[in-house]
């Protein structure tokens, strides 16, 4: 059997660089069973013995809220490898030994790779390697994956560790925890089960893979009473699981710094500094974030590009794309017609899946500039910048500008946003943050104000999409300063915030990067997105008696059911008109998924896509045409409003309900949501008219 021996570390650590120099040519890349993650495996030569090196997903924890985490997770506790080598990123070491803390606590021998040396001493920095090593109980051997240092003492550590068996502290056993973890501990250890340290933690933790596994069954009595142990031994108001985080974090705060050692002078100020003093400056640092920002908005969704009467980069390969959608539509719909397929056949396949999924996909162009600009700026090392910038100005109204990290993620997804509140000190500011999350404007919202401000604004389309994001910052940042008032009156912790150098990113990895995002979003739009279009498309186009009807008819199931509920939104402005349940309608659809909200537009508006498109329009632009009709300007404000602030989609209530674990405080926060959003928009609306636009 050769050694077998795991990768595990954060994304960005240099895992790849690392696999690639130590495998080569012999990597295989396949998925993980059961999900498209990439699983990549190949032998590692010239050792002495065989070993076969496994690379995990890039990781930041091991807890089960991501498939990466889950399947590094998994492979870990049942494969268990020979040793596990952790890549960490010495440049961030604080962030980086979060998972570390967790890899300890398995039964598996810990080899850390101290990746980035290179980058560290170009600083004039020291890693003290042997102080970590010391501290942790582990082999520690400093490498640049980059320039191929110091792999080959990384590898004879490694497999001296795999003989050699585990070593290392666990940080949690001196910690007031200690002995409600060994309890739950000694009842593992029982039964034989492996790793029983991490699985203690993670029972107590509430872990919901742990507590899940019918092996474990018979110690949960243990768990129960180790929590209550443990609750006994917190301050009130903590959680065991809140505190286990907080202790993690506390360790590294307290070893981290002091093992970088700084043997220039500061004095000396590296290029980074010099960049830094005006992008961080303290009253040119938001204007130059701000007018960042706006350049990408500007580039992505502007028709005018720099005033020059050209279209910008985004529109124009978003009409390149328009090209086969149309011309597949129409070629479809002459197929359909002249083979003589049924009408339900001819409206399932044209009204509902082309007009709903090519809806989104029309916009895959835009979305994925959009990932593409937002990748190269938390690349070069500007997006830790932006945090810093943000939390210097919100901590002067009193506000915790930790809160902004999980934010900053919530312009990805408010998924693992939510999660990241873990890292927030107290429950009420956790609570708070994970308020204002949704907020802030995620990639699936995208494509709803691509489709409106395409077909309202066109030339003001890049003025309208920052303006949405930027009313997603202020309306968190408004709501914060509410809720301080009400509920929150403690002094706002400091944000400690590693400012990585900046890096010229490299323009393979975000490439990549941009390909992983588009991959990810074309198979939403192929799975989730493609059901949920054919059940609209039936759920529009036959009556309760199963009668069929045109698509977008008044008398459909769907416009029984919006017509039911658009009083709510009459207020609004953009509920009212003969058209008005289909507006209604799709943001109920958003809730299983925000691009749902253009995909079920997609359906309702369109249904003469095909005619369209034969006559030699576009789908697309009949689609806009059609929004154009029947909304104002105003009312298409007021519902991106509505779209942005209100319940975001179901993945991310069932992750705010797991993270809240308040019944109460979970209805709280739904209805602070549909509250908002519904009052931002009708002063939007309300507000807009009396001003006579
Ligand atoms: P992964 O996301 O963990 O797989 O990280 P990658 O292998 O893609 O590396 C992330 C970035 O760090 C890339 O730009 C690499 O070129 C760079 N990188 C990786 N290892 C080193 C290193 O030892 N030194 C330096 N300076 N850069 C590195």
């Amino acid at each position: 059997m050769p050694l077998r021996l795991a990768l595990a570390g954060n994304p960005n650590s240099g895992k790849t660089t690392l696999f690639n120099e130590l495998t080569g040519a012999t990597a295989r890349v396949g998925n993980w069973p059961g999900v498209t993650i990439d699983r990549k495996e190949g032998a590692v030569r010239g050792l002495g013995e065989a070993a076969v090196l496994v690379d995990l997903p890039g990781i930041y924890s091991l807890s089960p809220y991501t498939p990466e985490e889950v399947v590094s997770r998994n492979y870990l506790t049942q494969e268990a490898p020979d040793a596990i080598i952790n890549i960490v990123d010495a440049t961030n070491l604080a962030r980086n030994l979060y998972l570390t803390t967790q890899l300890m606590e398995l039964d598996i021998p810990v080899v850390i790779a101290l990746n980035m040396s290179d980058e560290v001493e170009k600083k004039g920095d020291t890693v003290d390697s042997q102080a970590l090593s010391g501290l942790l109980g582990v082999p520690v051997v400093a490498i640049s994956a980059l320039r191929g240092q110091g792999l080959k003492a990384l590898m004879d550590a490694t497999v001296a560790a795999a003989h050699a068996g585990r070593h290392g502290y666990n940080i949690l056993d001196t910690s007031v925890l200690g002995p409600a973890i060994n309890s739950v501990r000694g009842s593992l250890d029982a039964i034989g089960y492996p790793s029983a340290h991490f699985h203690a933690v993670k029972l107590l933790e509430n872990d919901r893979l742990s507590i899940a596994d019918p092996h474990l069954a018979g110690c949960l009595g243990t768990v129960l009473e180790a929590q209550q142990q443990a609750q006994a031994a917190l301050p009130p108001g903590d959680s065991p699981e809140s505190a286990i985080a907080a202790l993690r974090y506390r360790w590294i705060a307290a070893y981290a710094q002091s093992l970088v050692i700084h043997s220039r002078p500061s004095m000396l100020r590296t290029a980074s500094d010099a960049i830094d003093k005006w992008l961080t400056h303290p009253l040119l640092g938001i204007p130059l974030f701000l007018a960042f920002m706006f350049c990408m908005f500007h580039l992505t969704f502007s028709e005018n590009l720099l005033g020059l009467g050209i279209p910008g980069p985004g529109v124009y390969l978003q009409g390149l794309m328009e090209v086969p959608i149309s011309w597949l539509s129409g070629w479809l719909g002459g197929a359909l017609a002249a083979g003589g397929a049924s009408a339900w056949a001819q409206g399932l396949l044209i009204d509902g899946v082309i007009a709903g999924v090519g809806a989104v996909l029309s916009f895959v162009p835009q979305i994925m500039m959009l990932f593409l600009f937002l990748s190269l700026l938390e690349d070069s090392g500007y997006m830790a910048r932006a945090a810093y910038i943000m939390d210097r100005a919100l901590r002067r109204f009193g506000l915790s500008g930790r809160a902004f990290l999980p934010m900053l993620m919530g312009f990805g997804c408010s998924v693992p946003a939510l999660l990241a509140t873990r890292t927030l000190e107290t429950e009420k500011t956790r609570r708070m943050t994970m308020l204002m999350i949704p907020y802030m404007s995620c990639g699936a919202k995208a494509p709803i104000w691509a489709i409106f401000a395409a077909a309202l604004f066109p030339r003001q389309a890049d003025v309208v999409v920052f303006g949405i994001y930027l009313l997603g910052i202020l309306t968190a940042v408004v709501s914060a300063l509410l809720f301080k008032r009400v509920l929150y009156k403690t002094a706002a912790a400091p944000l400690i915030i590693e400012l990585p150098p900046y890096r010229l990113p490299k323009l393979k990895n975000s490439l990549l990067l941009m390909w992983q995002k588009l991959r990810e979003y074309v198979v939403r739009a192929g799975t989730v997105i493609l059901l949920a279009t054919m059940a609209i498309w039936f759920l529009s186009s036959f009556t309760w008696g199963l009668t069929m009807v045109a698509a977008g008819s008044g008398q459909s199931i769907l416009a029984t059911i919006g017509n039911a509920i658009r009083w709510f939104f009459i207020p609004l402005g953009f509920a009212s008109g003969p058209d008005g349940w289909k507006a209604a309608v799709a943001i109920l659809t958003g809730l299983l998924a925000k691009e749902a909200v253009v995909s079920t537009l997609g359906v309702l508006y369109n249904p003469d896509v095909v005619g369209d498109a034969l006559e030699g329009g576009t789908a697309q632009g009949a689609l806009l045409a059609a929004l154009a009709a029947s909304f104002s300007p105003l009312a298409a404000l007021s519902y991106m409003a509505f779209n942005l602030l209100s319940i975001p989609c179901m993945a991310a209530v069932a992750a705010m309900r797991a993270e809240m674990r308040s019944p109460r405080w979970t209805a709280v926060t739904l209805g602070v949501w549909v509250g908002t959003a519904w009052l931002v928009s009708f002063l939007i609306y309300n507000v807009g008219r009396l001003l006579g636009f």
